[in-house]
């Protein structure tokens, strides 16, 4: 069987996102069929129960999550349950429209899938790149949990992959700050300075302005420290703290490989004891 994907799911705009586990690939009708850690079921079941209760329970599936004693390993044994109150006349009652949903192997539950619309979520990467939330990295070297602290620092970026599609190798650059205008005076493979010239080096006039601009336009609206923050490192010259070293994001040759995925995460077995009571009653 294929790996499970750590992710994360929600139903845009009625519940989540939640922590889910995904076989990448596996759908329903274009959305995700995630499987849930046990605890994470018991927010989604208070979550819908909440829905039920402020819109009735006809406009919500509901779930629920019934706990037994722990089985002879020691396991948390739960049931857990979803109610499609809104098909109860027309389909005959409780049994009908009452789905138990079985644990995997790995101890993860199915809920709502090949019925719930949901969706993996994504995050928007300071390059403008959305990605799947289990996608760690974009596509342009930036990690998921590392993204800018401040609008210079995405403008720094951006500036670099900009650079960086005439010049893959590009790390780094030179930025002179004059009179409040940015512009960039020197483009670094690591060590060895690019040519910049518009006839002998890989870039043209149109894409070091384009990059020129980008760093302007952000220089303009920073503040006292952004420099600092965004990772402009001031070079010593005569004209002091108006030259800068920018740094652009890491990555082989800047950018990851298209297909780059993280490793999948295998999905643990929840360990936690459930609560002392030999018969708790549906939350
Ligand atoms: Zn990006």
């Amino acid at each position: 069987m294929q790996d499970l994907t750590a992710t994360r799911v929600s139903i845009p705009g009625v519940i989540g996102p939640y922590d889910a586990y995904v076989h990448l690939g596996d759908q329903w009708n274009g959305f995700a069929r995630p499987l849930f850690a046990l605890d994470t079921v018991r927010e989604i079941a208070a979550h819908t129960q909440i829905l039920a209760d402020e819109g009735g329970c006809n406009s919500v599936v509901t779930a629920h999550v019934i706990d037994g004693d722990p089985d002879s390993e020691g396991m948390p044994r739960a049931v857990v349950l979803t109610v499609n109150w809104q098909f109860w006349d027309q389909d005959g009652g409780a049994s009908k429209v009452t789905t138990v949903a079985e644990s995997t192997a790995e101890g993860l539950y199915p809920v709502g899938g090949s019925s719930w619309t949901w969706e993996i979520e994504t995050w928007t990467c300071a390059c403008q790149e959305s990605n799947p939330w289990h996608l760690a990295v974009c596509h342009c070297g930036q990690p998921r949990d590392r993204q800018p602290a401040v609008p210079l620092e995405a403008a720094t970026w951006t500036a670099g992959a900009t650079l960086r599609r005439l010049a893959p190798g590009t790390t780094a650059a030179l930025v002179e700050l004059l009179d409040g205008h940015a512009r960039i005076v020197g483009v670094f493979a690591g060590e060895t300075e690019i040519d910049t010239a518009d006839d002998t080096g890989p870039f043209d006039c149109e894409t070091l302005g384009e990059a020129d601009e980008i760093l302007r336009l952000a220089t303009d609206e920073a503040a006292p420290g952004d420099l600092d923050a965004a990772g402009w490192v001031p070079v010593e010259t005569e004209h002091a703290g108006r030259l800068f070293r920018v740094t652009f994001p890491a990555g082989e040759h800047g950018r990851y490989p298209l297909d780059y995925m993280p490793r999948p995460i295998p999905a643990p077995r929840s360990s936690q004891k459930p609560p002392g009571v030999p018969i708790q009653r549906a939350v």
